[in-house]
């Protein structure tokens, strides 16, 4: 299994911060290679500033894990569905609005 850091409360990828039903991806961040479930969780356990993907990075780079079925996936392909590709697993849709903590938006 992906190995996801940070203040997980669950093995699909929950956290103290995130923990509905839905909030089952982790974001691999690029300045350190890890999985974690939230910016809150990196900032939390690293000392250095979180680094956002650049949008040239989107449609090749793996940087989403399902918490459910532990498949990744591209940041162009989560940023196009509502649920896991893989398992169906609904995503949450709000995190939208966060989009910005960790891609170059
Ligand atoms: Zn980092
Ligand atoms: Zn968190
Ligand atoms: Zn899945």
């Amino acid at each position: 299994m992906t190995h996801v850091y940070g203040a997980t409360v669950d093995n699909e990828t929950r956290c103290t911060h995130y923990h509905t039903e839905v909030d089952i991806i982790a974001i691999k961040f690029k300045c350190c290679d890890k999985y974690y479930p939230c910016i809150h969780c990196h900032n939390e356990a690293e000392t250095h500033p979180p680094e956002q993907w650049p949008a040239d990075t989107f449609e090749q780079t793996k940087a989403i894990l399902c918490g459910v079925c532990q498949h990744e996936m591209t940041i162009q392909t989560y940023m196009q569905v509502t649920h896991c590709p893989n398992c169906q697993s609904l995503f949450n849709s709000r995190c939208q609005l966060h989009y910005h903590h960790y891609f170059d938006v």
